[in-house]
């Protein structure tokens, strides 16, 4: 079986819509857009594009989706992979598909590169060396480092990572001229909640017109993933019902559900 490295795509679907709530992080990523829509705009006056941001928050809060959306809305292919491809797949030949990765990037530019679980390879040097990949982890990193560096200030290619262990990180990864800006993603607030159902209550036939206020207030905790699977599941508890459309209760069955899923991760962990 052939491991797919990273999808390339334009991603024009994805834009800023999707993202609900995240106010301040839409913010940030959207000068990021507007490098990419004009880069000469900034480099005429001497200005240097970013060549990287750290999205830093908990599991399921919409990283992938707002690196996703920032490609979309500038229009740019979208390279990705993920930190874990490279200690599950990839054993032996990390540095070589960085390497690769970045030439292909390049060769499309502008373009966005977007590294999930960038914790797996960026770990601080010099540590865990009881994993025995160590060496092949820390040359993966190099190589990443050396491609950032290796930028020209004209390459246009921005790289967004993702993780929610900031902490574990190499430093040498958040130097200046490398992923330089830090950019929080959090878990939704209760008026963010209601923004998330909100999206994801789009494609879904009610029966009722629902209280989104009320849906939201009966999840705090809840990440934007989370609420989606609610939404997912409360569409299949209906059908399963032999329902035409989805009622208020199954959207509580559905809640009730997530919650008793969300207790047994959190029982595994503790
Ligand atoms: P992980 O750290 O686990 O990779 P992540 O932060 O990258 O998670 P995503 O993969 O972007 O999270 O989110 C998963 C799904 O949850 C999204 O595809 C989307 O359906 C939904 N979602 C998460 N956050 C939001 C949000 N702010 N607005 C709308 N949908 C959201």
């Amino acid at each position: 079986s052939k491991a797919k490295l990273f999808d390339e795509k334009t991603d024009t679907r994805t834009s800023f819509k999707d993202v609900a709530g995240l106010e301040g992080a839409k913010e940030e990523v959207e000068e990021i857009v507007d490098f990419l829509r004009n880069p000469d705009k900034y480099t005429s006056l001497g200005g240097k594009i970013p060549k990287g941001a750290l999205l830093v928050g908990p599991p399921g809060t919409g990283k992938t989706l707002l690196a996703k959306a920032v490609a979309g809305e500038a229009k740019v292919p979208f390279f990705s992979l993920s930190g874990s491809d490279f200690v599950e797949m990839f054993v032996g030949v990390g540095a070589s598909r960085v390497r690769d990765l970045f030439k292909q990037a390049k060769d499309k530019s502008p373009a966005i590169i977007f590294i999930d679980e960038i914790d797996a390879i960026g770990r601080a040097r010099g540590k865990n060396n009881f994993t025995g990949s160590n060496d092949e982890r820390e040359n993966t990193l190099n190589q990443l480092l050396t491609e950032m560096d290796g930028f020209g200030t004209n390459t246009n290619v921005i790289v967004l990572a993702a993780t929610n262990r900031a902490d574990v990180l190499d430093k040498a990864l958040m130097r200046a001229g490398r992923f330089d800006r830090q950019i929080y993603v959090d878990l939704p607030d209760v008026r963010e909640r209601k923004e998330i159902f909100e999206v994801h209550l789009r494609p879904i036939k009610t029966a009722e017109t629902l209280d989104m206020e009320f849906l939201a207030r009966q999840t705090p905790g809840f990440s934007g993933a989370d609420i989606a699977n609610v939404c997912n599941e409360a569409a299949l508890i209906a059908a399963r019902k032999e329902r035409k459309a989805v009622t208020k209760q199954d959207f509580l069955d559905a809640v009730d559900r997530i919650v008793g899923g969300l207790e047994k991760k959190n029982k595994i962990i503790t």
